[in-house]
């Protein structure tokens, strides 16, 4: 299949990759040279411009850009895609945008005779590169049977979940709820060291008791308690807490729109934001246990 793909950074270079292995023709753009001389490497035709892609008339068009705000500027407007595809496309976004801004656009998209869905990923950039991403999408499901087999050569589960925008939907609360237990996991690390607890058999405790959940098995935020997790390595590599800070500031935004409680996530928000001020935005977010430990 002919596929447009814009976006190609962390995240959108390997997908485009895997799409290129399963066998499609990949057309592309990204602002970074660097980024399209990578997927041009291996098969993928570059074009110098969204609008000169549009012109070249994929069937299918796949984003991955920052957040909402590149999201609109590359699809609105005048010189945006939804004028300028020369014909009637099959468009996917899968950046993590908040689920009003997805709606907006996907409403946009229809009334210009396209039909889009919205399909955020899980994984994060090792699942990219592997081909294992979660995609949680929003769209009708003749959308949603139409791009599966699409999706399928960049994840392993491809969920549908619901009309447009709840594929942000799910990845919103998903995201609040990880960056809520990742704090709370951090708390109870800090406090059952600081009252003389070993953190290995602590976190062997929890992980084998109620308090068990991702952050504590998969990603504990004290050091040198999983040999593989950011903690053990000075907090380098995995989810950043910058972007954490972004997920959990759709969150905030979301529920403040639909008038929706989230005392917790709003906490967790700001607790983020503090972090990120202090100069450890680019650390992975179990990196926030350094608000509760000694230096
Ligand atoms: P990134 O910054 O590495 O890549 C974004 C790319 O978009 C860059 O190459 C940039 O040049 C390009 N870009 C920006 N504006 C553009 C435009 N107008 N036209 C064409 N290209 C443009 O970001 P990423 O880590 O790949 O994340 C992309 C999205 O995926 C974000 O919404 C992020 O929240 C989400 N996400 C990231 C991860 C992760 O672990 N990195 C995990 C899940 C979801």
């Amino acid at each position: 299949m002919h596929i447009g793909f814009l976006g190609l950074g962390n995240m959108g270079g390997p997908m485009a990759a895997n799409l290129i292995k399963a066998g499609h023709q990949l057309s592309v753009f990204d602002l970074s040279q660097a980024a399209i001389d990578s997927v041009v490497a291996l098969g993928a035709t570059a074009f110098t411009s969204p609008q000169a892609l549009a012109q070249a008339a994929p069937e299918v068009l796949i984003t991955m850009l920052p957040a909402a705000a590149h999201v609109k500027s590359v699809y609105l407007g005048n010189d945006g895609l939804l004028a300028q595809l020369a014909k009637a496309t099959h468009l996917i976004d899968c950046s993590t945008i908040d689920p009003h801004s997805a709606r907006e656009v996907a409403k946009a998209a229809q009334a210009a005779g396209h039909s889009m869905i919205d399909a955020p990923v899980s994984g994060g950039t090792t699942g990219a590169a592997a081909g294992t991403l979660t995609f949680m999408v929003g769209g009708s499901q003749a959308e949603f049977d139409f791009v599966q087999p699409i999706l399928s050569a960049m994840g392993k589960n491809i969920v549908h979940c619901g009309d447009s925008g709840n594929g942000q939907v799910a990845k919103v609360a998903n995201n609040m709820l990880l960056g809520i237990s990742m704090i709370g996991v951090a708390e109870a690390m800090a406090l059952g060291t600081a009252l003389g607890m070993d953190a290995k058999v602590l976190a062997g405790i929890i992980n084998t008791s109620s308090g068990r959940c991702w952050s504590s098995e998969i990603n504990n935020p004290y050091p040198d308690v999983l040999e593989n997790a950011p903690a053990s390595r000075g907090y380098s590599g995995g989810f950043g807490s910058d972007l954490m800070l972004k997920d959990l500031g759709l969150a905030t935004e979301a529920a403040r729109l639909s008038k929706q409680p989230v005392m917790l996530g709003a906490a967790a928000q700001q607790l983020y934001q503090a972090f990120s001020l202090q100069g450890h935005g680019r650390l992975d977010f179990s990196a926030i246990i350094k608000l509760y430990l000694k230096e």
